[in-house]
């Protein structure tokens, strides 16, 4: 996606276009680390337990204050975290270790130089390459920033994503349920899914299997920088997706991939828009969004790195998988030491939207009629960090 000015606080989970260089050192300048006395390290080093060193209390400074001159010999500045050191000190001793009487401060110890001075530059340093193009923005580097004084950074844009619904069988969720209806549920996982990306799609409802509405809707989607529809891209009477997206130029990438949910994926692109016919079936639309779409959208938004972590774990229980696809089990994962389990969340059709529910993770058995044995290894994706034990 093209770059765009964001300003800082919307931010979050964007990808800069551009190379931060700081404009200014963090901290700008010396300042105290701690509440204490600033002094000069020479007039204290007679210090000790039994007989204190006395200096002449100058100056208190607060934080957000400079001293008004620069501090003589055995004087002392009573000066608060953050506070900028005054001329002459070099060290900060601590209130906590010093007694203070008659507008004097005692001092029991020798104070070492630079001791609680929080150097100027200390942190980022002016001129510094902070972040490369490509560094995606977390709580962090917006923080980073906003102590750069950098109110706007050079994003790359979201994508705009629309999602169509097809099939005459659907209605929306406040609608009753006239006989052999269900309710469109993809478009809400699809667009929670989305929003979990930051995208905020636009829904273009639901269409029915008709080759001409179908194609009227589509064309409207193909205005966006990602098409996502769901259903009607298998080889039913009347699933016309596929068809309606050669008409309208759609350059096909592929159809069907080896994996169970998730065959019946008809991708390919327009112009500039990536269009995704998903499955129908809840699960296998939801399956194909995390595999397929979630990398493309993080791409398109600049992220280098586009998949979740994945490892492997031992199954807790046997899996058939009498198909040749790749099986794709949701599950449970959890952790014992430095082993990962995972454990299927139930019945594992592809209308089940219930195995998705309480799944963090989606495990992969390999094609072939072997299956997998409990107790023998996987290679599974961590879809969040919800990490208790089933
Ligand atoms: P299709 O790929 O169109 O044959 O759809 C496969 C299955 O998914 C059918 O049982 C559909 O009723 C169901 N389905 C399709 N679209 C949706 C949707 N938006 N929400 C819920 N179920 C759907
Ligand atoms: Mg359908």
């Amino acid at each position: 996606m093209p770059a765009e000015s964001q300003p800082l606080a919307q931010a979050l989970g964007m990808a800069l276009s551009e190379e931060i260089v700081a404009p200014h050192s963090v901290p700008p300048f010396d300042n105290s680390a701690m509440d204490g006395f600033a002094v000069r390290a020479v007039d204290t080093v007679d210090a000790t337990a039994d007989k204190p060193v006395r200096l002449t209390i100058a100056n208190t400074l607060a934080a957000g204050h400079v001293a008004d001159r620069p501090m003589s010999a055995d004087e002392a500045v009573k000066i608060m975290t953050g506070a900028p050191i005054p001329e002459g000190a070099d060290s900060v001793v601590q209130m906590e270790v010093t007694e203070e009487k008659a507008g004097k401060v005692l001092i029991y110890e020798p104070a070492k130089r630079a001791r609680n001075i929080r150097r100027a530059g200390e942190d980022v340093t002016a001129g510094d390459r902070v972040f490369k193009p490509g560094a995606v923005l977390g709580p962090a580097e917006i923080g980073l920033m906003a102590s750069l004084g950098i109110p706007e950074v050079q994003v790359h844009r979201r994508p705009r994503v629309a999602i169509l619904s097809t099939g005459s069988e659907l209605v929306e969720v406040d609608r009753p349920l006239l006989p052999g209806q269900i309710h469109n549920s993809n478009s809400y996982s699809l667009r929670a899914q989305c929003q979990q990306l930051g995208v905020e799609p636009t829904l273009l409802g639901i269409v029915a299997d008709d080759y001409e509405a179908t194609r009227r809707l589509f064309k409207e989607g193909l205005e966006y920088d990602v098409l996502l529809t769901s259903g009607g891209v298998s080889v039913g009477e009347f699933d016309f997706v596929k068809d309606v997206q050669s008409e309208l130029g759609v350059e096909r990438r592929l159809w069907g991939v080896a994996m169970k949910p998730g065959k019946p994926l008809a991708f390919g692109i327009c112009g500039r828009t990536l269009v995704f016919g998903l499955p129908g079936n809840p699960v296998s639309a939801m399956v194909s969004f995390e595999l397929f779409v979630r990398p493309a959208i993080l791409r398109l938004m600049g992220y280098r790195k586009t998949t979740r972590p994945s490892y492997p774990a031992i199954m807790a229980e046997d899996v058939a998988n009498p198909d040749g696809r790749t099986y794709v089990v949701r599950v449970r994962a959890w952790r014992e030491g430095c082993v990962w389990h995972v454990t299927s969340t139930g019945a594992q059709g592809s209308g089940l939207l219930k195995s998705m529910v309480g799944a963090n993770g989606l495990a992969f058995i390999p094609g072939g009629p072997r299956g997998l044995k409990a107790g023998e290894e996987v290679e599974f994706m961590l879809l969040h960090e919800d990490l208790e034990e089933p």
